[in-house]
């Protein structure tokens, strides 16, 4: 299953693209901390069935969370540009049940909850096979989301910091 840390990679490689130019550090750690968030579920899921809403991978993982959720941080930004940041940081919230849909790991993912209690996962699921080695599963996350999300993260901090400064006029 994806770590915490993929998530967050991903949540900044995001934020890096996709927020107010030029990216600030502040909201990229925010896009950072969104893409984690959903799995605040571990905290009182132990122990429910999986049919519960409020089971691991259920209604923090679903859609209706990422909308809720993006629109209560939002609230509390700054007025400049709160659409534009609400994409990115409803895009980090998403990532994290996508991502998690690309594993065997737990019955699927609920993304119509508290809709539907049905669970979803892709036909391609490279990530956390059951029966695998934790090391290997490491070690393919790594390659496949960590590294990847790392080197986006910085490109897009790169090219939009030096896009956005100002150009001496001719
Ligand atoms: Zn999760």
């Amino acid at each position: 299953m994806p770590t915490p840390i993929s998530h967050a990679a991903v949540g900044l490689a995001i934020g890096a693209w996709t927020a107010p130019a030029p990216p600030s550090t502040r909201v990229c750690a925010l896009a950072a901390a969104c893409a984690a968030l959903p799995d605040i579920d571990v905290l009182w899921s132990s122990g429910l069935p999986q049919s519960s809403p409020f089971a691991h991978r259920a209604l923090t993982h679903s859609l209706a969370f990422a909308v809720v959720a993006t629109i209560l941080i939002t609230r509390g930004m700054v007025r400049h540009d709160r659409a534009r940041l609400g994409v990115t940081l409803g895009l980090a919230l998403l990532s994290h049940s996508c991502l998690d849909a690309l594993s065997t790991y737990s019955l699927g993912i609920a993304f119509l909850a508290p809709f539907s209690e049905r669970r979803f996962r892709f036909s391609w699921t490279p990530l956390g096979r059951p029966d695998g080695m934790i090391l290997s599963q490491l070690a393919i996350e790594s390659l496949l989301v960590l590294l990847p999300a790392l080197v986006l993260a910085w490109l897009g901090w790169r090219i939009r910091h030096r896009s956005a400064v100002p150009r001496p006029s001719e």
